[in-house]
């Protein structure tokens, strides 16, 4: 591991639906990340919801709040070198700018695929439950999502392979680091 490697951090921010593909790029930033020898930390928002922010709900009180404890966390470890990769649905705007500001060096991701590729896929069954009633407030459902009007990336999901997503993400953030 090089010095120029540890010296400064980063965060890298996934945004988007659910299912578009955040935790997918996430983890194959991780592994490029780790063989290239950088400090790498994840923080995935279905696990922070079970720890940092378990109690939180889907309000959008409660989803700013999430958000800005992951911008916390992120801060803190980006300030000491780390790279850190964040993938959070992250729906509104205003908070994602205000985390942006916060950390500084960060590289936001829009994952973007189309609701219906996503409701396709639906990994975890949210959406089935979520058009049935069973869950209230589903960002992309009955709640909103506020894409990105400049991220550093956009990755058509429902158009490039998990590969040439990544290699895109990729790109940028060695750029960053090489700042
Ligand atoms: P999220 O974390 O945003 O909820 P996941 O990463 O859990 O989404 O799921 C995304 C799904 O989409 C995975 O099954 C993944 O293999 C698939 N997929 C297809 N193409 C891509 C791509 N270019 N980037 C990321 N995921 C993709």
């Amino acid at each position: 591991m090089t010095s120029s490697n540890t010296q400064r951090g980063l965060t890298v921010w996934f945004t988007g639906l659910s299912g578009a593909g955040k935790t997918t790029l996430s983890q194959a930033l991780e592994r490029r990340l780790a063989a290239g020898g950088y400090p790498v930390e994840s923080l995935d928002g279905d696990v922070v919801r079970q720890r940092l922010s378990k109690g939180l709900g889907f309000s959008k009180a409660d989803r700013d709040e999430n958000i800005r404890r992951i911008g916390f966390v992120a801060e803190l470890l980006t300030r000491h070198g780390v790279v850190v990769l964040v993938s959070a649905i992250s729906p509104y705007r205003e908070i994602r700018d205000e985390v942006r500001r916060q950390i500084g060096r960060f590289v936001e991701v829009y994952v973007n695929a189309p609701l219906e590729i996503c409701e396709q896929r639906d990994q975890k069954g949210l959406y089935k439950r979520a058009r049935a009633g069973e869950l209230r407030g589903f960002t992309g459902i009955d709640d909103p999502y506020e894409p990105p009007l400049n991220p550093e990336v956009e990755c058509h999901t429902d158009l490039e392979t998990v590969e040439r997503s990544a290699a895109k993400v990729w790109r940028v953030v060695q750029a960053t680091l090489g700042r």
